[in-house]
């Protein structure tokens, strides 16, 4: 099967082009909507397709099998992928309010593709739908009941795919079906999400309502006190801004980019120093609250930009959890290995690349199948 795979941003479009799994071609469109740039979503497609055919990897948009499209909210209504109809567009314009930033792009990208190739079977896979199995104790926040009902809040979680993804590339290496492992996944990018995967199942994780709570970020806050923007708030500080944008490891010392945060807290910068220290602490305690959620925890494993490139990240993640069975080996973490536990170790620690195109190929042409037999 061929399938395109398309994560459609504000103002970037990101394709990868798979045939029977393997990626035949894959870039970027940039500055969407932006002076000097391309015009809208209609243009960057079309210049996707012509990059795709004048590299030889596709004849035309005609002779795709599916698209598999990135949708960030899908609400409470989307647990599992769903083929683009009328209704399902409806759908994702109805959780607009919940995802302003990222939905309405997505939608544009579907739309535009349904313009282009409209006999094309379009999938979308959702951000949030891995986490769609957390039980509501997981989910619900303690705030008046009524809110939920009325507003929807309550904990969506992110990343779902990549959690997915990796959690299955782990119970690979560990030669057993997701079903049997309960693991903790690491996902560490420029967003950074922990995830209690039960079963193969996500019991629970660490973005909420939004995409800010939780673990400390490259310019995001994660968990603070509630109480603290409303405090700001009254003192005419654009909290929107500052949590999402100019807090989390930038807020502490200047820069959002870790490899940035490593070099200065080697040099000896203090700032630097101390981010490191509150971002992996963070991390330390959500693993030690998911350890006590799961029981029993077959896998811990990193992945994302940091969580797969930075040895340093994953050992202070890990200082001291000895207790709970979690022993880095420092050799082979630094060696870049995929299994970086130690032997006695009872807990497996796993470096695993996530792919989350190459998870939505699978996922999309998964549905397609189940919908032909
Ligand atoms: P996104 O969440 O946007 O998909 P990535 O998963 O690609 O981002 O992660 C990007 C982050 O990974 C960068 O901001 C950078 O801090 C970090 N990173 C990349 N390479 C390294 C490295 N060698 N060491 C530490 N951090 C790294």
């Amino acid at each position: 099967m061929r399938v395109l795979v398309l994560n459609a941003g504000s103002s970037s479009l990101k394709y990868r082009l798979f045939d029977c799994e393997k990626e035949i071609g894959a870039g970027v469109v940039e500055r969407i909507g932006e002076p000097g740039g391309v015009k809208d979503h209609m243009e960057a497609l079309k210049i996707a397709q012509e990059r795709l055919e004048s590299d030889g990897a596709l004849d035309s948009f005609d002779s795709l099998d599916a698209v598999g499209h990135r949708v960030v909210h899908g609400g409470e209504r989307f647990t599992r992928p769903a083929l683009v109809d009328e209704g399902l567009i409806e759908a994702l314009e109805e959780l607009v309010p919940l995802a302003p930033l990222h939905n309405p792009a997505n939608i544009e990208g579907i739309l535009t593709m349904r313009k282009i190739a409209p006999k094309t079977p379009q999938v979308a896979v959702f951000d949030t739908a891995f986490h769609q199995s957390m039980p509501k104790e997981a989910c619900l926040y303690a705030i008046p009941l009524e809110f939920y009902e009325r507003y929807a809040i309550r904990r969506y979680g992110f990343h779902g795919t990549s959690h997915a993804y990796v959690c299955k590339e782990a119970a690979k290496l560990l030669g057993r079906p997701p079903a049997s492992l309960n693991m903790i996944t690491l996902h560490l990018g420029n967003g950074a999400s922990a995830c209690a995967v039960e079963g193969g199942r996500s019991v629970d994780t660490s973005m909420g309502f939004t995409p800010l709570e939780g673990l400390v970020m490259g310019t995001r806050c994660g968990d603070i006190d509630p109480q603290i923007p409303l405090f700001l708030n009254e003192k005419g500080v654009d909290v929107q801004e500052l949590l999402n944008r100019r807090s989390g490891l930038k807020g502490l010392c200047g820069h959002n980019d870790m490899r940035e945060v490593l070099k200065l807290a080697d040099e000896g910068c203090d700032d630097a120093k101390i981010a490191l220290e509150i971002y992996t602490r963070r991390i330390r305690k959500y693993i030690g609250a998911y350890a006590a959620l799961l029981g029993r925890v077959d896998a811990l494993v990193f992945t994302a930009g940091i969580g797969e490139n930075s040895p340093e990240v994953r050992e202070l993640s890990c200082r001291g959890l000895e207790g709970f069975g979690i022993e880095i080996d420092r050799s082979k973490n630094r060696a870049g290995e995929t299994e970086i536990s130690k032997e006695a170790g009872r807990v497996k620690i796993f470096v695993v690349k996530t792919d989350e195109e190459l998870e939505i190929a699978r996922q999309t042409e998964a549905l397609l199948s189940d919908a032909r037999l």
